[in-house]
C-alpha cells in the first residue's frame, strides 16, 4: 500500500520511548519526562494578546502571501541586525516558514535531484536525513565526534563525496549534542562550501537559549557565508512558540526562492494573525528571553551536576536545552535501566544516529520542580 519513501523509513524514535512510558505509568511509577524539547514555559502573554487582537482583524482571515507579510520579513530583518549586527533584505532574503521544521523538509525538493548527496551530520534531528531520501537524494554521514568537539571533519570527506553533494545540513548550537561551533569553524566551512559549490542549510533554533551571557553565532554574521549560505530560525524555542508554528529561513536570496518556489507549490502560508503575533515576538522587550535564560540556567546547572556526580562524562552546555551524556555501551538498554530505578525519562543517543550510540540526551523541558526531583532521584540511586 505505502510507498518506498515511507517503507523505508527508520523506526520512529518517540514510538519506542513512549511504549516504554506507557508501561511504567501502567505500573504506577511517576514519570519524569525528560525526552522532549518542548518548552514547558507558556508563550509571554504580550505575544498572546497580540495574538488575540489579530485573529479579530478581517484582513487575516484570508489566505496569506505565500511568502509570508511583509511586515514579519521585515521584523526578522531587523531582529537579525539587532542581534548578529546581520543585513537582510526583507523581500529576497527571507521567508517565512510553518515552522522551520517545514522548510528544512521541503528544501532538498529544491536542490535534489535523485542521486544527488547531501551531506548530513550523525547524531542528528532526523529530519534532514529523511527530507534528503523523500527528495531521492542520499544521505552522506559527516560523523559528530567529541573529539573533534562534536563539529565534522571538513578534512576527511571523501572529496568524490564532496564533488557530488549539492546541500550540506548542520545546527548549531547543536541538538541533541548541545555543542556550540565557533568562528574559524564556520569560516572553514564556507572555504569549503564554496570550493566544492554546495549550499549549507544551517539550522539554527537555538541561537538565543545561550547561557553564562555568552551569545551564540549565526552563520551569516560571517563574511561570505550569504553567498553559499541560508540559516533557518524559529521563535519555537526562543519564545516558548512550539506550538505555534513560524519561522523563517534567511540568507542567499537564490536559496530563499528555491524554497520559495516548493512551498507555493504545497502550501499557501503561515496564518497573518501568528505572523502578527511573531512581530511582537521578534519585537520583545530584551528581559523577556532574559528571564526564559535565567530559568533554564538554573536547570542545566542542578542537572548537570546531579549527571556528573553519577559518573557520567558530559560537557556543560554553552546553549540549547540539552545535556548529552556518555553512558558507554548501549543507550537504549542504560535508558531502560534509568527509567527502571528513577522513573527518569531521557532519549538514547542511538536514536539521532549511529554515532550517538553510547550517548543518552536529557531535555530540561519539565518543571523545575520535576528536574529537582530527577536530581533528588539520581542522588538515590549513587
Ligand atoms: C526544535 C527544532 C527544530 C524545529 O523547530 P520548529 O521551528 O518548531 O519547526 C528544528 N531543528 C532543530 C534542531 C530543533 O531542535
Amino acid at each position: 500500500m505505502y510507498a518506498d519513501r515511507i517503507k523505508h523509513l527508520p523506526p520512529y524514535l518517540f514510538a519506542a520511548i513512549d511504549k516504554a512510558k506507557q508501561e511504567a505509568r501502567a505500573k504506577g511509577v511517576d514519570i519524569i519526562d525528560l525526552s522532549v524539547g518542548d518548552p514547558d514555559l507558556p508563550t509571554p502573554a504580550h505575544i498572546v494578546e497580540a495574538l488575540c487582537l489579530a485573529a479579530r482583524d478581517p484582513a487575516n482571515h484570508q489566505y496569506p502571501s505565500y511568502e509570508g507579510k511583509l511586515a514579519f520579513r521585515t521584523a526578522v530583518a531587523d531582529w537579525y541586525k539587532r542581534t548578529f549586527n546581520v543585513n537582510l533584505d526583507p523581500q529576497k532574503e527571507v521567508l517565512t516558514l510553518i515552522g522551520s521544521k517545514e522548510g528544512i523538509a521541503h528544501a532538498p525538493l529544491a536542490f535534489i535531484n535523485p542521486g544527488d548527496i547531501a551531506l548530513v551530520p550523525d547524531p542528528a534531528y532526523p529530519v534532514y536525513r529523511t527530507a534528503t531520501a523523500f527528495a531521492g537524494g542520499e544521505p552522506a554521514i559527516m560523523p559528530l565526534l567529541r573529539e573533534n568537539r562534536f563539529l565534522p571533519d571538513l578534512d576527511a570527506i571523501d572529496p568524490a563525496i564532496a564533488n557530488r553533494a549539492k546541500i550540506m545540513f548542520l545546527n548549531y548550537p547543536n541538538n541533541p549534542i548541545g555543542a556550540s561551533a565557533d568562528r574559524a569553524f564556520f569560516k572553514k566551512l564556507i572555504d569549503f562550501a564554496r570550493d566544492y559549490n554546495i549550499m549549507v542549510m544551517h539550522d539554527n533554533p537555538y541561537s538565543e537559549v545561550y547561557y553564562d551571557g555568552e551569545r551564540s553565532l549565526s552563520l551569516l554574521e560571517l563574511e561570505g557565508a550569504r553567498d553559499v549560505a541560508v540559516e533557518f530560525h524559529s521563535l519555537s524555542k526562543t519564545y516558548n512558540m512550539t506550538g505555534w508554528r513560524i519561522g523563517s529561513v534567511v540568507g542567499n536570496a537564490d536559496v530563499v526562492a528555491g524554497i520559495g518556489k516548493i512551498k507555493s507549490n504545497i502550501d499557501s502560508g503561515t496564518f497573518g494573525a501568528v505572523q502578527d503575533a511573531g512581530i511582537a515576538a521578534l519585537q520583545s522587550p530584551k528581559g523577556v528571553v532574559d528571564e526564559i535564560r535565567l530559568v533554564y540556567q538554573h536547570r542545566i546547572e542542578i542537572l548537570y551536576k546531579a549527571l556528573r556526580d553519577q559518573g557520567l562524562e558530559l560537557d556543560k552546555p554553552r546553549a540549547t536545552l540539552y545535556l548529552w551524556a556518555w553512558v558507554g555501551g548501549s543507550s537504549i538498554e542504560y535508558a531502560g535501566r534509568l527509567l527502571d530505578k528513577t522513573g527518569i525519562v531521557a532519549t538514547p543517543g542511538v536514536g539521532f544516529g549511529q554515532y550517538g550510540e553510547g550517548y543518552i540526551r536529557f531535555s530540561i523541558t519539565a518543571p523545575t520542580a520535576r528536574i529537582e526531583l530527577a536530581v533528588e532521584r539520581l542522588e538515590r540511586m549513587k
